[in-house]
């Protein structure tokens, strides 16, 4: 473990990497000013990797993100893989990793070149690998939503909705998703309960989403990887995050992080994080009550490859900005975002044409036996009542 002024100039300064990245987005991107002058905030994250050999000061930008919400569940309805339900900035960021990964592979595959600057072909086994050298490094620029963040909500309760932080009386069934299960809990209710998986945050008055807090996705993720599915087959060795940066504010939000991300699933395999402080808030974070999230999101990737250098877009809805049509519509063509399901899977179905033949996604996923299996096992660790799954969203 390296002193604490090293881990904290490399919190530092990927912290710095990624908001100077952010600092470049077209202004659609950031939060604005709304019209009756209130302030909007969100939230910025992105994936880093580390060069582990060059006394870590060596930093190579993946993905960076920005977003705070969600969609309701009866969305997915329509969305065959084109609509991202969960827009919260890390987890944009951690698909935006993999669709780079997946580039790098069509990269290697096509030019049958051995390395990119992420990833080495080894013919032999047919498969990928991340260079050694590297380790990545996830940023968030607030504590992650669920249990992680619970005991901050307990200086802020207030009645403001959008917090949704109430106490609610043990036998309130309002609290879950659903009254057998008493192991998933609605958003921030009852946020005194601590350990315990959650819906994402939103307003009580909103209709239900079902996608589970980024505490709990981030736990599941050290257990089963931060690759997705069709990374997951490409790559050798599963590869994980191996540090967190976040501007904590005291030891006790630390603390929260070791219990709710770490000693939460310390009876299950998993492989921890490096938790690292950085120093400075990010630009753009909530500062003051009266400010309004901002409900566009972002992504940006660093593919850095030879005629694919980045790409970025603005995210409404779960979809591209300017394609959202009304809940009884249909989709309009090309509204998915590049970290979609949808544009992951035809990606992958073209650089992949022997292994996806005749498989529609969700066959595909289900197809990978050990990695359902790890992430069924935590879930079921996380939440004994069952799990409350989200809906069917497949492309074939
Ligand atoms: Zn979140």
């Amino acid at each position: 473990m390296q002193p604490e002024d090293e881990t904290g100039s490399l919190a530092d300064e990927i912290q710095r990497t990624v908001e100077d990245a952010y600092l470049k987005l077209q202004p659609i991107c950031r939060p604005g000013v709304r019209s009756n002058n209130v302030t909007e905030w969100t939230v910025l994250a992105g994936v880093v990797a580390v060069d582990q050999n060059s006394n870590m000061d060596k930093l190579r930008l993946i993905s960076i993100a920005t977003g705070v919400k969600s969609l309701p569940d009866t969305e997915l309805k329509r969305s065959n893989g084109k609509i991202l339900h969960d827009c919260h900035a890390e987890i944009l960021a951690i698909r935006g990793l993999n669709r780079v990964l997946l580039e790098h592979a069509n990269y290697l595959k096509t030019t049958g070149e051995v390395a990119t600057d992420l990833l080495v072909f080894d013919s032999y086994s047919n498969t990928f690998r991340l260079k050694e050298m590297w380790g990545l490094a996830l940023y968030i620029s607030a504590l992650p939503c669920g249990d992680a963040s619970m005991t901050t909500l307990r200086t802020e309760a207030s009645s403001d909705n959008e917090t949704q932080a109430v106490v609610v009386d043990e036998s309130d069934l309002i609290q879950y998703v659903d009254g057998t299960n008493k192991t998933i809990l609605r958003g921030r209710m009852n946020y005194e309960k601590l350990g315990i998986v959650r819906t994402k945050p939103g307003r009580i008055d909103s209709l239900l989403t079902l996608s589970k807090s980024c505490s709990d996705k981030l736990c599941i993720k050290q257990v089963t990887s931060i690759l997705n599915c069709m990374t997951w087959s490409l790559i050798t060795g599963p590869v994980y995050l191996k540090y967190l940066i976040i501007p904590l504010e005291n030891v006790a939000e630390e603390l929260h992080l070791q219990r709710s991300l770490h000693k939460r699933i310390e009876n299950v395999n998993m492989v921890p994080m490096k938790i690292l402080k950085c120093h400075n808030r990010f630009l753009h974070s909530k500062s003051e009550k009266a400010q309004e999230p901002s409900a566009m999101a972002s992504v940006k990737l660093f593919f850095n490859l030879p005629n694919l250098e980045t790409s970025e877009q603005a995210i409404l809805n779960g979809l591209r900005n300017g394609f959202y049509t009304k809940k009884e519509k249909p989709l309009r063509k090309n509204s998915e975002t590049i970290v979609s399901r949808y544009a992951q899977w035809k990606f992958f179905q073209k650089l992949n044409p022997e292994i996806t033949a005749g498989q529609s996604y969700l066959e595909f996923k289900r197809s990978q036996h050990d990695r359902k299996c790890l992430i069924e096992k935590t879930k079921r660790y996380l939440s004994p009542d069952g799990w409350i799954s989200t809906h069917v969203d497949n492309v074939n």
